[in-house]
């Protein structure tokens, strides 16, 4: 029932190593009106190899699976329970702790759909126009797989129109680690706050906090603010462009009772370390939004990269610790860590790298779509 898409000769291969995407250039027969339909994708020999959808562009399909499946609410079903049952395996949902990424796209097999769960309030983000067209269906089955515990779905695709969100909750008070923080999906950057720093916050947490003066640059509603106090740091700054990341900073430090030690700065990052006394911070975050969205901007992200942080290496007091990350997934690991080598030269102090930091379990990484590990980040100790 749905139409067949045709593998070129030889490009059978892409379907064995498992990466989720078909360019058009491998398809014999690409066809325009399947676009957001669903295909299944076939060998010369007529044999079904995987079920995925069809979008009219250079991915032309994204695959669903590697079989030959009917795509309805039970496959949603089937497909978002694995996803739930992995992360509940690991004890993700428990006292001390009640939100995490429940699809992380390709990673979950899903691709280009994104669904955090925020105690129940369950926010998605759909990358293409196909997830948005299937949100009932995945309403349904989230409705189903978690019974009682579903309180609400919001839609914070670019595709969906306001008066669909309009009864929907637009924020909670979540628990991470024991710590709370007030997340905000209709106002907020993405699904409202940034899971995918969990692990690393901990790490500020217990090993790097205690007794310091931190500096968390791209701080947005503050997380690692709110770490580096529980760690017992004993003054922190927080920076941010956004009035309202300040406002959800300095809320989220006093919701934890952390307010007396906190500043916040409405202030771009760049120029506040221009500025910064020289010798004062002993640790210093840096986590900038994406530099390079698209292939185009991978030079001038690099170059971007570089400059912050040099600012930073050369602030940060002696024997000081520098966290930083790049979520750019056009800049993959190996080029932003030669991207810190070549700051750390040019700054001429002696650094040593502490920890390799990267994303949590909830944002599991394929070794078939090794694409899909946007977050890389570094920590150093700076002599
Ligand atoms: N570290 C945060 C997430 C950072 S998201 C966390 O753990 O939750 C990136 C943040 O950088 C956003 O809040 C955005 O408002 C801010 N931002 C973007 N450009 C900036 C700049 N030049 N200076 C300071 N903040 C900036």
């Amino acid at each position: 029932m749905y139409p067949c898409v045709y593998l070129k000769k030889k490009k059978e291969e892409f379907i064995k190593r498992r990466h989720p995407w078909i360019f058009s250039g491998a398809i014999e027969n690409p066809q325009a009106e399947w676009h957001n339909r669903v295909v299944k994708v076939c060998n010369d020999r007529k044999e079904v190899l995987a079920t995925g959808y069809y979008q009219h562009s250079s991915i032309a399909v994204k695959i669903l699976d590697f079989s030959d499946q009917i795509i309805d609410v039970a496959f949603w079903e089937e497909k978002i329970r694995r996803a739930y049952e992995y992360r509940r395996s690991f004890g993700i949902l428990n006292e001390r702790n009640n939100a995490y990424r429940l699809i992380f796209g390709e990673g979950d097999e899903l691709p280009g759909l994104i669904i955090d769960n925020y105690n129940g309030h369950f926010v998605m983000q759909a990358h293409t126009e196909f997830m948005y067209l299937q949100k009932k269906s995945i309403e349904k089955a989230l409705r189903r797989i978690y019974g009682d515990q579903f309180l609400s779905f919001y839609d914070q695709s670019e595709y969906a129109l306001p008066s669909e969100n309009s009864s929907v909750p637009a924020d909670t008070t979540i628990k991470e680690n024991d710590l709370l923080f007030y997340v905000n999906w209709k106002e907020g950057q993405k699904t409202g706050f940034f899971l995918d720093q969990r692990d690393n916050r901990a790490i500020l947490r217990k090993k790097y906090a205690k007794g310091k003066v931190v500096l968390n640059t791209f701080a947005y509603s503050g997380g690692f603010s709110v770490y580096a106090a529980a760690g017992g740091a004993h003054l922190i700054h927080s920076v941010d462009t956004s009035s309202k990341a300040i406002e959800w900073c300095n809320l989220n430090m006093r919701l934890n009772g952390f307010d007396a030690m906190h500043h916040a700065y409405e202030e771009d990052t760049f120029v506040f370390l221009k500025q910064a006394a020289d010798n004062f911070y002993d640790v210093i975050i840096l986590d900038p939004p994406a530099f390079a969205k698209n292939l185009q901007h991978k030079h001038t992200a690099v170059q971007a990269y570089k400059r912050l942080n040099l600012l930073a290496l050369k602030k940060v007091k002696h024997n000081g610790i520098i966290f930083t990350f790049s979520c750019s997934g056009i800049v993959d690991k190996v080029l932003f860590f030669n991207t810190v080598v070549a700051a750390c030269f040019e700054s001429g102090r002696k650094v040593k790298i502490l920890d390799y930091l990267h994303l949590p379990f909830d944002h599991p990484v394929l070794p078939s779509f090794p694409e899909g590990e946007y977050l890389k980040g570094l920590v150093l100790f700076v002599e």
